[in-house]
């Protein structure tokens, strides 16, 4: 019979440090954005060495078959515009950058 074995990780210095938090994974207090009758929730998570954002999108679509398929056809294209301005963003970057979007935002 296989064992699984995880290692445990300490906590970080933005996790929760509750029950949030596992073993080997270690998780933020949500930041959500509303919008438009919509809710974007990001998560900062780290599971064992890897940190990422967990986005979770509630978006409202039109009854319309039609316009609704437009919006997911929208939805996805600007999802895939997220991750990569979002993977293009470098340290260097960060040092020049005077804007900050997520300061003043509502967290859960
Ligand atoms: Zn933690």
């Amino acid at each position: 019979m296989a064992r699984f074995r995880r290692v445990e990780t300490p906590h970080t210095d933005w996790c929760t440090r509750d029950h949030r938090c596992g073993v080997n994974e270690h998780r933020s207090a949500d930041i959500i954005a509303d919008a438009a009758g919509g809710r974007a929730i990001i998560t900062r998570v780290r599971a064992a060495d890897v940190d990422y954002a967990e986005i979770r999108i509630r978006v409202p679509l039109s009854r319309s078959e039609s316009a609704a398929r437009e919006q997911l056809g929208t939805a996805l294209h600007l999802c895939r515009e997220l991750l990569t301005a979002v993977a293009a963003i470098m340290p260097s970057a960060l040092a020049r950058r005077t804007d900050r979007w997520a300061i003043g935002r509502q967290a859960a």
